[in-house]
């Protein structure tokens, strides 16, 4: 589950993170007050989206009168703001984050993620901040260290290491291990995947200030963070992928025009790669477990009927532990109950395969059933054309 911004700042003040101050706005209305509250004379607005890169998009803008970030307000309010990080749509901005405006000498990078492959929590900082990190590890390696803690816990050695990559004095680097410490201990109490603080930046009085704040929460520890729960905002989430996870099934849209429906994600991922494979494209990923019940199955067919692109479905199913005499039952009876109008090409495999293609091909025309997944793949990708 990922955070506003704001939202993560909040976070940082608890754990006493340096963090401007700031005040978040929903209407043009409450404007001139935040701003009056915030003091000072120039201030930052930022545009509160699931999603980084809105310096380059016009939803962050430094402003030197209320008029000014009240335009910003009028602006973006109620629209939806385009980033290399989000789709071609947008994501809808609901609120802006007004703070005093912080004179920066430098900006910095850091961040905590769960690195899968060593199953270890790693630090990563770099002296180059303010832009994409995947183009400081292509271009500049060398200004980037990356370090796996123990546990939660981080060595002396270590802590100095990032503050030399980083290139800090002495009263930074104090800060920068204070930084380090507090964002560990968040970083585990609050069940993160991820935490970026991009940039961090050096003021111009010397001190370390975070400006940025991205964070992730581990969906499967979301039973024990109830308060961070409660700041999930469905508004920032695609609503197929928000009814699908309803539902426990695993549904991810994608900009294709065949429709996904596969029992086990590695499975589903196969069979997008074959699709990709014969010149055609998914238009989901969607996975809808081992326990794919009629009701399920009619789920997951409305959802992948809900793209408007979806010219063709195809059923990827391996009846491992489900029986698929049963599975073609429950199809068969899911289009029936959803009224699927465009043609489904099925492959069974596994557990009763024969039987289950023999419903198929006694039920409705609109199945068309496949001896292999390259079969399978093949005619649903001529379909579609
Ligand atoms: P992102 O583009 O979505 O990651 O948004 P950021 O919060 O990182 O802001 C983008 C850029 O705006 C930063 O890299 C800074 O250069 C600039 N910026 C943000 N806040 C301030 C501020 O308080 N003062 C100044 N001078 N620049 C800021
Ligand atoms: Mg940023």
């Amino acid at each position: 589950m990922n955070l506003h911004e704001y939202q993560g700042k909040e976070i940082f003040a608890k754990y006493d993170l340096p963090v401007s101050k700031g005040k978040v706005v929903r209407s043009v209305s409450e404007v001139k007050q935040a701003c009056n509250e915030i003091g000072g004379n120039r201030w930052v607005a930022k545009a509160q989206v699931h999603a980084g890169g809105r310096g380059k998009s016009g939803g962050v803008a430094l402003c030197d009168t209320v008029e000014e970030v009240s335009d910003f307000a009028k602006r973006w309010i109620g629209q939806k703001l385009v980033t290399y990080q989000t789709n071609k749509n947008g994501q809808l901005v609901n609120c802006i984050l007004i703070e005093e405006c912080t004179d920066i000498a430098d900006e910095l990078y850091y961040s905590a993620v769960v690195d899968r492959s060593s199953k270890e929590v790693a630090i990563i900082a770099s002296s180059e901040g303010g832009v994409n990190i995947e183009k400081v590890a292509e271009e500049s390696p060398e200004k980037i260290v990356s370090i796996n803690l123990d546990g939660n816990n981080i060595s002396i050695d270590d802590l100095e290491k990032i503050c030399s990559t980083l290139e800090l004095n002495d009263s930074q680097s104090s800060q920068m291990k204070n930084i380090v410490k507090k964002t560990i201990s968040m970083f585990f109490e609050c069940d993160l995947s991820l935490l970026e603080i991009n940039p961090l930046v050096i003021k111009q009085d010397g001190n370390l200030h975070c400006l940025d704040a991205k964070i992730n929460i581990d969906s499967n520890a979301l039973f024990r963070q109830k308060d961070l729960h409660q700041m999930h905002d469905p508004t920032q989430e695609d609503p197929r992928e928000s009814e699908a996870a309803k539902y426990d099934l695993s549904y991810v849209s994608l900009d294709g025009n065949i429709g996904c429906m596969v029992n086990g994600a590695g499975l589903a991922m196969g069979t997008m790669d074959t699709i990709k494979f014969f010149n055609g494209n998914p238009a989901n990923f969607l996975d809808v477990g081992g326990t794919a019940t009629q009701e399920r199955v009619a789920k997951a067919f409305k959802i992948i009927l809900a793209d408007p692109e979806v010219k063709v479905v195809l059923v990827n199913i391996f009846g491992g532990i489900v029986r698929c005499d049963l599975i073609a039952e429950g199809i068969v009876a899911a289009i029936d109950e959803v009224e699927v109008e465009i043609p489904v090409v099925v492959r069974l495999e596994g557990n009763n395969a024969e039987k289950g293609l023999s419903i198929l091909s006694k039920s409705s025309t609109k199945i068309q059933s496949a001896n292999s997944l390259e079969e399978a793949a093949r005619t649903a990708v001529e379909l579609a054309k």
